[in-house]
């Protein structure tokens, strides 16, 4: 029997308990708990899908001067995969997902990301296959990169997702071959004691369209699980890319600390 990826997918997703819908053709769970607050369960196939929009795509914006340039077109000395150097391929000026998982040697909090990423045209997609990837803020916080543009998946799991949590306000994902910008504003979990109490939180422009504006985590990012809070929670966290096995291109990655100010408060 002859295996190509689709069918592998396929296999896996059987694998994996991952149940189609009848009303229309995506996959999800709907074995998992209950989301707090909203009648969806983590990764339901049922919650509403995003309103498809259509965009000029990626909005390249270059490094400000004090930005840590994390990719500039040729190196990939600010990244670690496995304790040794990154070996993601380096090609045309971009870097290409491949192997397991790289991370940022330096480690951020409250951050401005931007980074621009493109799944080569040609490849198939299918629902979580084919076109995954993420960013994980912290190592702990994933904002989802997919190919969702005619691919429809489980919204908390589409581009633009705070995976497992909450969809994108819209899709503003471009067709499969274009490049298209991510600028990420988050700002880690508050703890006082063991005690979260101002939850981690993100804004997401993709193509230049708010996708997240000042959405919440429930906590690190899960699989098939309710996220919750930990007791401890570090302050910083490196950045950490996701390889899903399928060969997402990133350039222009930079990031800037956001500092603090002294607040005024109404009396
Ligand atoms: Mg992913």
């Amino acid at each position: 029997m002859k295996f190509n990826l689709w069918t592998i997918s396929g296999m896996m997703a059987a694998a994996c308990g991952v149940m189609p819908t009848q009303a229309q053709e995506v996959k999800g769970y709907t074995d998992t708990e209950k989301l707090p607050g909203v009648e969806y369960t983590v990764h339901d196939p049922r919650r509403p899908q995003p309103r498809i929009i259509e965009t000029a795509g990626a909005v390249v914006v270059k490094p400000p001067s004090d930005a840590t340039v994390l990719f500039d077109g040729t190196s990939l000395d600010a990244w670690t995969q496995g304790g040794g150097p990154a070996q993601w391929p380096v090609k045309d000026g971009a870097f290409i997902a491949d192997g397991k998982d790289i991370q940022t040697k330096e480690s951020f909090g409250a951050i401005q990301l931007h980074f621009e990423w493109r799944l080569p045209a040609g490849r198939k997609v299918g629902g979580q296959f084919g076109g995954n990837s993420g960013v994980y803020l912290m190592g702990l916080y994933e904002v989802q990169v997919l190919q969702s543009h005619n691919n429809k998946t489980y919204p908390d799991g589409q581009a633009g997702s705070l995976y497992g949590q909450l969809p994108p306000l819209v899709n503003a994902t471009s067709p499969q071959g274009e490049w298209q910008s991510y600028d990420i504003a988050f700002e880690p979990p508050v703890y006082e004691g063991e005690k979260v109490i101002t939850p981690a939180k993100i804004t997401i422009i993709h193509n230049g369209v708010f996708v997240q504006h000042a959405s919440l985590y429930l906590g690190p990012t899960q699989h098939k699980i309710l996220a919750t809070y930990p007791a401890k929670h570090p302050e910083t966290g490196p950045l950490r890319l996701q390889f899903h096995g399928d060969p997402m291109e990133y350039r222009n990655f930079w990031v800037r600390p956001l500092g603090q100010r002294d607040q005024p408060t109404a009396p």
